[in-house]
């Protein structure tokens, strides 16, 4: 690592200082996604193993996302590498990748820490939404209440129908 800033002085220089974010609260920051037209925003985040790390809510490239911020003067290296990143090893086979995908949206995404854990949980279960059983299962070894599985899956199940 070149950058001799911590993450935290990093992140503060070249996004929040430099970029149209605006603080979401517990360490998050987001602004409109820059390459791509959708609602849901763009989010940054100091990270441990990278100085800026993002996920960008509307599911653009993020090799796009990355080569904008370059553009804009973060360094590379402080960034979180792009999993599309051509010529990239890939980690997973794809369908593997792309439950590691679902699971880590749902693991930066809205709601709290209980419920993105239930979420990631019911993503790595296969995606099978629990019923019945199931749900006294997964809120046993949770140490949840049966209806917090319901509501932190209310989403998913609406996903799953349309
Ligand atoms: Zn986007
Ligand atoms: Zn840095």
């Amino acid at each position: 690592m070149a950058c001799p800033l911590t993450a935290a002085e990093c992140f503060r220089k070249y996004v929040t200082a430099r970029l149209p974010v605006a603080e979401r609260g517990k360490g998050w920051w987001s602004m409109r996604c820059p390459v791509g037209r959708h609602g849901p925003p763009l989010r940054f985040h100091a990270g441990d193993k990278v100085h800026i790390s993002y996920a960008d809510l509307g599911h653009c490239p993020e090799s796009e996302i990355f080569a904008w911020l370059v553009k804009q003067g973060v360094p590379g290296e402080c960034l979180k590498r792009p999993k599309d990143r051509p010529g990239g090893k890939p980690q997973f086979g794809s369908e593997d990748g792309k439950l590691a995908d679902a699971i880590l949206d749902v693991a930066f995404g809205d709601g709290t820490s209980t419920e993105r854990l239930i979420r990631a949980t019911v993503l790595a279960l296969g995606g099978e939404m629990p019923e019945g059983p199931m749900v006294d299962v997964l809120a046993a070894n949770l140490g949840v209440k049966p209806r917090i599985i319901y509501k932190a899956t209310e989403e998913l199940r609406r996903k799953g129908r349309g």
